[in-house]
C-alpha cells in the first residue's frame, strides 16, 4: 500500500520531515518491539528474577522511559503468562514519552487527581498509574463501550488500587469543574503515526478525515477543558503526523482558553523533533520513526491561568456504602498488613480504594458512569470471601496467601481456564503462580479443583494459530 501522496504533501515543511527518509522506513517493513516492565509488581519478592530473565537476550533501554525497553523481536506475548500477570505492557516507544511530559511539569511526589480521557487500551493509563503516588487519583475513562472492557481488564491487570475506569462521554466530565491537576488526553486520530505498524489504516487516511479528527478534538478538549484546576496541566498528543491535528489544535486551544503552553527539555541524542504553532509559538514534540526508534507520536503540554481549584463536595447520599466491622474482619486476613484502604459495598461486591480519596471516590461515583473503582475483592457468602480474580492480581494482595506455582504449560493450560490436575495437601481458595507472580484462583475441592480463571479472559489461541499472529 503506497502512502497517500496528500499527506506527504502536508507534510513538507514540517521540521524534520525528510520525505524520502519518511518513504524508506514505511517501505522497510522494519518492526519495534517494546514493553513497559509494571515496576510496583516487580518490587514485591523475588519477582524481579523472572522480569530479568524476560529482558535478558538483547534487550534495550528506551531512553525517555525508566521501565521501557525494546526487544529484539516480537514474542507471542499470548503464551507468556507474565503478560496476564500484569508484570508488563506492550507499548509502543514513543508513548512512553508521556512519562517525561509528566514528571517535567507536574510533582508527582504531591497527591495528584489525574483524569486520562481517552484510555483504551490502557497504555497510557497503567504508565501513568506507575509514575504517580499511591495516595494520588487515576480516572481512566473510555467513551466506547466495548473499549473499557478491555481498559478495565488491563487496569486489573496493573494491580493498583487508586485507579475509577469509566465509561463516559468526554462532556460528562464538565460537571466536575476545576478537579483534575492532570488531564491527559491521547486523542483519537487520523492514524498516520501507526503506517508502519498498521498498513492497512493507510487506505482508509483522507484529508477529509484528518479534518474530522481535528474538530472531534476540539469537541473533546472543549469538554475537557472546564474540569481541569487552575494551575493543572493538560498533555496533548495523536499518533498523527498532521499539522492540523497537531500544532493548529495548540494553537485553537490558545486561541479558545486561558492556558499557557510548557516546553519540555528533551535530550539531542533522543532524535525527538521539537516543533512551535504557527500562531502562538506552542511547543509540541514530533516522533519520526526515522529519526527515533518507535512509532510516529506527538505531544504538548499547556498549563490552565484561570478557573479555581473544585468546590464539589461529595455527596451525603452515595451507591457505595461502607463495609461492616464483620465483613472489615471477614476480609482483613486477604489483605496485605497495613493497607491503607477503606472497603466499601455496592450491592453484594466490596471493593477497596485508598482511604484517603474518600472524598474523591464518592464524587466521581456520583457524577460519572463507574465500570470498576478500585479493587475488588469479592463477595462474602456466610463468613467466607469469595475472592474476586482482580485480588489476586492486585498488589494489596496479602503474600501469604497460600499459593501453588506452576510450570508455563500449566499455568497456560490454567489461562486457557481448561483443568489443572494438581496433587495439593490442603483445601480452598489457592493462589496460582507463575514465576511468583499471581496469576488466578483456583479452589481446592475433595475430588477435584476448580478453575476460576476469568471466563472471557481466557486464551483461545492454541500454538498451531500462533504462527499467523507473527508471520
Ligand atoms: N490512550 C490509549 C492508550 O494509550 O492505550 C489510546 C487511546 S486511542 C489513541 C483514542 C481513544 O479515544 C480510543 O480508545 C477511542 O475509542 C476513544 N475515542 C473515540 N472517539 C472519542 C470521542 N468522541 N471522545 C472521546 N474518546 C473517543
Amino acid at each position: 500500500m503506497q502512502l497517500p501522496q496528500q499527506l506527504l504533501d502536508s507534510l513538507t515543511g514540517i521540521p524534520g520531515f525528510d520525505k524520502e527518509a519518511f518513504i524508506q522506513v514505511h517501505e522497510s517493513g522494519g518492526q519495534v518491539t517494546s514493553v513497559r516492565v509494571n515496576a510496583a509488581k516487580a518490587a514485591i519478592d523475588n519477582r524481579q528474577a523472572a522480569i530479568d530473565q524476560f529482558l535478558s537476550a538483547g534487550s534495550s533501554k528506551i531512553p525517555w522511559s525508566s521501565n521501557g525497553y525494546y526487544l529484539p523481536e516480537r514474542p507471542v506475548f499470548i503464551f507468556d503468562p507474565l503478560i496476564h500477570a500484569g508484570a508488563y505492557y506492550v507499548q509502543e516507544a514513543s508513548s512512553m514519552f508521556v512519562e517525561q511530559a509528566l514528571t517535567q511539569t507536574t510533582d508527582v511526589t504531591q497527591p495528584l487527581r489525574v483524569l486520562d480521557l481517552c484510555a483504551a487500551p490502557g497504555g497510557k493509563s497503567t504508565l501513568l498509574q506507575s509514575l504517580i503516588s499511591v495516595d494520588s487519583l487515576l480516572v481512566s475513562n473510555e467513551v466506547i463501550k466495548s473499549r473499557a472492557a478491555i481498559l478495565e481488564e488491563n487496569c486489573i491487570k496493573w494491580g493498583g488500587a487508586n485507579v475509577i475506569v469509566t465509561n463516559a462521554d468526554p462532556t460528562t466530565f464538565e460537571r466536575l469543574q476545576n478537579f483534575f491537576d492532570v488531564i491527559v488526553i491521547d486523542a483519537p486520530c487520523s492514524g498516520s503515526g501507526l503506517f508502519r505498524r498498521e498498513r492497512d489504516a493507510i487506505g482508509e487516511w483522507s484529508e477529509q478525515n484528518v479534518d474530522l479528527c481535528y474538530q472531534r478534538q476540539q469537541r473533546i478538549l472543549a469538554a475537557a477543558l472546564p474540569a481541569l484546576k487552575e494551575g493543572g496541566v493538560l498533555i496533548y498528543s495523536t499518533c498523527s503526523y498532521s499539522k492540523e491535528e497537531d500544532e493548529h489544535i495548540a494553537d485553537w486551544l490558545m486561541d479558545t482558553f486561558s492556558v499557557d503552553s510548557l516546553p519540555l527539555t528533551i535530550d539531542a541524542a533522543w532524535g525527538i523533533v521539537e516543533t512551535q504553532s504557527d500562531k502562538h509559538r506552542a511547543y509540541g514534540y514530533r516522533f519520526f520513526p526515522y529519526k527515533i526508534k518507535g512509532e510516529g507520536f506527538f505531544i504538548s503540554c499547556f498549563r490552565k491561568q484561570d478557573g479555581g481549584s473544585s468546590v464539589i463536595k461529595p455527596p451525603k447520599k452515595s451507591l457505595l456504602q461502607k463495609a461492616s466491622k464483620n465483613e472489615t474482619g471477614i476480609i482483613q486476613p486477604w489483605l496485605k498488613q497495613g493497607s491503607p484502604v477503606q472497603l466499601w459495598k455496592q450491592q453484594e461486591e466490596i471493593l477497596a480504594f485508598p482511604q484517603q480519596l474518600e472524598k474523591e471516590l464518592l464524587t466521581i461515583v456520583d457524577n460519572v458512569y463507574v465500570r470498576r473503582a478500585g479493587i475488588a475483592i469479592g463477595k462474602i457468602a456466610g463468613n467466607d470471601l469469595v475472592p474476586d480474580h482482580a485480588l489476586a492480581l492486585s498488589t494489596l494482595i496479602n503474600p501469604a496467601i497460600v499459593a501453588v506455582s506452576l510450570k508455563k504449560e500449566e499455568a497456560l493450560q490454567y489461562l486457557r481456564r481448561e483443568e489443572v490436575s494438581l496433587s495439593l495437601g490442603h483445601k480452598g481458595w489457592t493462589l496460582v503462580q507463575y514465576e511468583q507472580y499471581n496469576v488466578g484462583w483456583i479452589k481446592v475441592l475433595p475430588n477435584r479443583i476448580n478453575n476460576y480463571y476469568p471466563q472471557n479472559w481466557r486464551i483461545l489461541k492454541r500454538a498451531v494459530d500462533s504462527a499467523n499472529e507473527n508471520g
